[in-house]
């Protein structure tokens, strides 16, 4: 049977997993590569075969804030500069990888100190690096969507705002925060998914969502298919391309291949399929052998021991 914690921890599980699959591909057109179906080493990065990018260090980066000092973005971003300048949370020791949103974004950070100012809020700086990080927000604080779903809102809105700060990138992290404490409750993936369902009308209510987020709440996914859902790195178009391989898959396995053999920016859009997946599936629907082959899992298992 797959419990609550089996979700909360497969949230994470899935995140990192996703995105060491894609790891190797990114930046890659579809169709020019071997199709994915496990790890490999390699990638722009040089990794190691089951090693983990900027995604998850970011999410550790958060989950461990969020575990040591409750919510505080001041707090959230000094660790994501910890990550960044001293490779923190980093599967190797070093930042190799930043996003220049980011970077940008911490950047100010630094010099104003003041996190809720700090991200882009320009449309052209709407990249997926706030929606690749957030698990630790619904596994933490999922089980505000029953009773206090305005202050979940506010928290996933604010979780955006140190390095992406755009109505897109917002409105993103909203609904795929309540998607996910959805599928953490154990909902069945028709009804979270369903623009009806109605902790996602309450959300919408609350924070009405950029119109490209609302097109995709309403179920663009189901319609789309390559090439018109892509790996492209555009916060829209990440969001879109992780729940068209979730929203009819057979297991976390078919989800995450489907979305990280897109190519582009596999990496993420692995790491943002694999939390709705391992929300769904739970940390048992991840195969064995990507669970056993996963650098560096004491990292991760830290990170749940302090959000649980
Ligand atoms: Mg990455
Ligand atoms: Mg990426």
């Amino acid at each position: 049977m797959v419990t609550r914690t089996d979700r909360q921890r497969g949230a994470l599980w899935g995140l990192a997993v996703g995105d060491a699959l894609g790891a190797a591909v990114e930046f890659r057109q579809p169709g020019s590569f071997e199709p994915v179906t496990g790890y490999r080493g390699g990638g722009p990065h040089g990794l190691g075969p089951g090693e983990w990018t900027d995604d998850t260090s970011m999410a550790l980066a958060l989950a461990d804030s969020i575990a040591r000092v409750g919510w505080d973005l001041d707090d959230q971003a000094a660790r994501y500069v910890r990550w960044w300048r001293d490779g923190h949370y980093s599967v190797n020791g070093r930042c190799f990888d930043i996003g220049i949103t980011t970077r940008a974004a911490l950047q100010r950070f630094e010099q104003t100190g003041d996190a809720r100012s700090s991200g882009g809020t320009a449309e052209h700086a709407s990249g997926n690096g706030s929606i690749m990080r957030l698990a630790p927000v619904p596994v933490r604080y999922g089980n505000m969507l029953s009773d206090r779903i305005l202050a979940l809102v506010e928290r996933a809105a604010d979780s955006s705002l140190p390095t992406h700060a755009s109505a897109p990138c917002i409105s993103a992290c909203v609904y795929m925060t309540v998607v996910m404490s959805g599928l953490i409750e154990g909902l069945p993936r028709e009804d979270v998914l369903d623009p009806s369902w109605p902790p996602l009308r309450r959300a919408r209510d609350i924070s009405s969502f950029h119109p490209e987020i609302e097109r995709i709440a309403d179920g663009s996914f189901r319609a789309k298919s390559p090439p018109e859902i892509t790996g492209s790195g555009y916060v829209v178009r990440t969001l879109e391309a992780a729940l068209w391989a979730f929203h009819d898959a057979r297991d976390f396995r078919e989800a995450v291949l489907r979305v990280v053999n897109l190519g582009q920016d596999a990496d993420t859009t692995g790491a943002v399929c694999g939390q709705f997946a391992g929300s769904y599936w739970g940390e048992t629907g991840i195969p064995q052998e990507w669970r056993d082959g996963l650098a560096r899992p004491d990292m991760l298992e830290d990170a749940l021991q302090g959000l649980l």
